[in-house]
C-alpha cells in the first residue's frame, strides 16, 4: 500500500498532452525519484520471480527505462521492442492499429529461444495496441508469454479486455 501511493505520487497529469482532450500521465517525476524508482524496480522484479520469466522484454522508450534495471535486478536478459526500422540485425515485425493509420513494432529474432518465458514490461497500457502486438512478436519468435507487467493501466481505455484473448491466460499486472 505504501509503494503504491508513492508511486502514484510521483505521476503528473499534463492536460492537453499530446493533444487537446487527453490528460498524459508522464512519469519523469517518478524516475527523478531514486528511492521511487527503486520501489517499482523492486515491485516489478518481484513479478518476474513470479511469472517465472526468463527475459524481460521493454516496449520503446518507456519501457527501456523502467525494464532495464528490472532485467538487472532479477538477474534476467534484457530485450528491446523498437519501432520498426530503429534495430540492426534480423528483425521480426509485428504491424497493430492505430486510431488513425498503424504502427509496427520489431524485434531481433534470435534473441528470444524456444524455451524463454518473457516479461513484458512497460509504463502504461492505454487501449492495449501496444502490449498486443509485442506478445504476438514474442509468440511468433518462438518464446512464450510469461506475462505483462504495467506502471498504469488505463482502465477507461479498455486495455485489459482487448488483451484478454491474447494473453492466453497469462497474468497481466498494473502496479
Ligand atoms: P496503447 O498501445 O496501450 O494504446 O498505448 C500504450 C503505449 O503508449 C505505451 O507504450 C505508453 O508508453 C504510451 N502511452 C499512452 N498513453 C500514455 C500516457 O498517458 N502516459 C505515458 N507515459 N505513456 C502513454
Amino acid at each position: 500500500a505504501g509503494t503504491t501511493e508513492l508511486l502514484l505520487s510521483r505521476i503528473r497529469d499534463v492536460p492537453d498532452y499530446p493533444e487537446p482532450g487527453v490528460m498524459f500521465k508522464d512519469i519523469t517525476p517518478l524516475l527523478a525519484d531514486p528511492e521511487a524508482f527503486a520501489a517499482l524496480t523492486e515491485a516489478f522484479a518481484a513479478l518476474a520471480v513470479r511469472y517465472g520469466a526468463t527475459k524481460i522484454v521493454g516496449l520503446e522508450a518507456r519501457g527501456f527505462i523502467l525494464g532495464a534495471p528490472v532485467a538487472l535486478r532479477a538477474g534476467l536478459g534484457f530485450i528491446p521492442v523498437r519501432k520498426a526500422g530503429k534495430l540492426p540485425g534480423a528483425t521480426l515485425g509485428q504491424s497493430y492499429d492505430l486510431e488513425y493509420g498503424s504502427a509496427e513494432i520489431e524485434v531481433h529474432a534470435e534473441d528470444l529461444a524456444a524455451d524463454d518465458r518473457v516479461m513484458v514490461v512497460d509504463d502504461v497500457l492505454a487501449t492495449g495496441g501496444t502490449a498486443e502486438a509485442s506478445l504476438r512478436l514474442i509468440r511468433r519468435a518462438g518464446a512464450q508469454v510469461a506475462g505483462v507487467a504495467v506502471l498504469m493501466e488505463l482502465g477507461f481505455l479498455g486495455g485489459r479486455a482487448k488483451l484478454e484473448t491474447t494473453l492466453e491466460g497469462a497474468p497481466l499486472d498494473a502496479l
